[in-house]
């Protein structure tokens, strides 16, 4: 692939999107479209010498639109956030499936060689979650099929539709399993933001406010594993150009528990707060772990950026947004879900 060929990038307004689009730059690209459904103010990030595209890409049309012309398409546009809004909105999360589909459409009507699809953690097995000393979670594990239900069931059926436009119409899809991503240029505030996120928001809100207390949603135990998000754009690329055909797991497998997650946040921001656990907020599995055994076999590499070393760029990004006044419009704006 030619550095001057077309490179389609949706979702662009958001999180991973935005830095996607900026990393494609830095590597070289010259022919960048982004796009996204929020109007232009609202995106995260903006890259100059980047085609920008308004488009709502549950609509057929505005797919085709998109993709004229690109020979590459990564498809990270997704109506998503974390627990806390998926649990929630499962109709909404499951009507992604029109963006898929119609990306898909577009992409083999377009002619495009190589279409990325961000998939998630959020495919697994139920049944292999429920700990949080968890087993971590190989590519199998995604079958017999018990999903995330509504968000998790949308991402696993386009997984597979993802599979048969490759082998019906010999497109190259490439698909990746990302587990929790984070970093600066995210949603931190509204309903839509995940943990980490929002437990930088609170021990700074904490911090700020001197009411040395936090909510913590569970009862803090339940694990995860966080990726930087350099490490996320690093692997989607590497993942777009390998010769990788199953779905793969992009993920760290730092596994830790929500409280060590908030002790790293107070670390970093000199605090320490008493914890009072919310056991009806959200919370969503037991235990989540990547078991990256096979991108370091097929790739040579794996997600590293140590989860300290990530948070403390995570923080400061945030409390600059937060002390400055130059809150993002769109962490700024209300949301009807309530925040975690
Ligand atoms: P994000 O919400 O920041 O970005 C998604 C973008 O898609 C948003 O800017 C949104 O406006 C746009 N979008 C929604 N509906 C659209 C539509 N109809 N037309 C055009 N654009 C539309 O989320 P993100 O964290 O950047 O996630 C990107 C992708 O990665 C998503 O597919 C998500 O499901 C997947 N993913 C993310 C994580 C994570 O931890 N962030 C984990 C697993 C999978």
């Amino acid at each position: 692939m030619s550095k001057d060929d077309l490179v389609v990038v949706t979702g662009a307004g958001g999180f991973i999107g935005g830095h996607l689009v900026h990393e494609l730059q830095k590597r070289g690209h010259t022919r960048i479209r982004a796009v996204d459904v929020k109007p232009l103010v609202e995106w995260y990030q903006k890259s100059p010498g980047v085609e920008n595209q308004v488009g709502d890409l549950s609509l057929l049309e505005a797919c085709r639109t998109a993709a004229k012309g690109a020979r590459t398409i990564y498809n990270l546009a997704a109506d998503m956030g974390g627990m806390g809004f998926i649990e929630t909105h499962k109709a909404e999360c499951m009507l992604s499936v029109l963006i898929n589909t119609h990306m898909l459409m577009a992409a083999k009507e377009a002619g495009a060689q190589r279409f990325f699809f961000s998939s998630s953690a959020c495919v697994y097995n139920g049944d292999k979650q429920t700990d949080p000393d968890v087993t971590a979670l190989k590519e199998e594990d995604a079958y017999p099929a018990l999903p995330e239900d509504g968000y998790g069931w949308e991402k696993l059926f386009s997984e597979r539709m993802a599979r048969h436009f490759r082998e019906d119409y010999g497109i190259a899809t490439r698909v990746a399993r990302y587990h929790n991503v984070y970093g600066p240029n995210g949603t931190y505030d509204g309903g839509r933001e995940k943990a980490p996120a929002a437990m930088c928001r609170k021990v700074i809100e904490a911090k700020l406010s001197g009411r040395h207390e936090i909510e913590i949603w569970g009862d803090g135990q339940q694990t995860r594993s966080f990726m930087f998000i350099d490490d996320c754009t690093e692997g989607t690329i590497k993942l777009l150009n390998s010769d990788i055909v199953e779905p793969l797991n992009i993920g760290s497998d730092e596994l830790v528990s929500i409280n060590r997650l908030v002790d790293i946040v107070e670390k970093i921001a000199g605090v320490k707060l008493k914890r009072r656990y919310n056991l009806d907020a959200p919370k969503g599995v037991r235990g989540r772990n990547s078991d990256n055994t096979l991108i370091k076999k097929v790739m040579n590499w794996a997600p590293s950026i140590r989860l300290e070393d990530g948070m403390e760029k995570t923080y400061k990004w945030i409390y600059d947004e937060m002390t400055s006044g130059k809150a993002s419009v769109v962490n700024a704006l209300p949301r009807a879900v309530a925040a975690q």
